[in-house]
């Protein structure tokens, strides 16, 4: 999504919401700084999220908006954050994964994202995140966060 201004090809989305089958997106250019909307379809093929046992299923924005829910349960991180966390997560997805993602890719994302942002839900969504490998690798982690 180009810059209407300066023509730079990289933007951050700084706001998300749905308008009539478009999505419409506040973005800021990385370059010089200024905001503009756009619009944009919304995707017809949905994305497939592959699960670890080789089986497929839609992908749910409700799925990942609620494990972030639980993590950050209680935690000073309001609603629209989250919002904005999926939407970031959403625009990765599709642009990186050409209509599918692994749950572990979706999990690791997250919690990237819930490391920078809190502690206590980044442990928390580590600890109920399914896929990950081994008991072993989550002590690894506490010990990483207590270091
Ligand atoms: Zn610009």
């Amino acid at each position: 999504m180009k810059c209407p201004y300066c023509r730079f090809e990289d933007s951050k989305v700084i706001d998300s919401r749905d308008a009539d089958n478009k999505k419409r997106r506040r973005r800021e250019c990385l370059s010089c700084g200024r905001r503009f909307t756009t619009y944009e379809s919304i995707e017809l093929i949905p994305l497939m999220v592959k699960k670890s046992d080789g089986t497929y299923q839609p992908y749910s924005r409700e799925k990942l908006f609620n494990g972030l829910m639980v993590a950050t349960k209680k935690r000073p991180i309001p609603l629209e954050r989250l919002n904005t966390i999926v939407d970031e997560l959403e625009d990765k997805f599709a642009n990186s994964m050409q209509g599918q993602v692994t749950t572990a890719e979706i999990g690791t994302s997250v919690l990237e994202v819930l490391k920078k942002l809190d502690t206590v839900s980044y442990v928390r969504f580590a600890s109920v995140y399914k896929d990950f490998d081994t008991t072993k690798r989550f002590v690894e982690l506490i010990s990483e966060l207590t270091e």
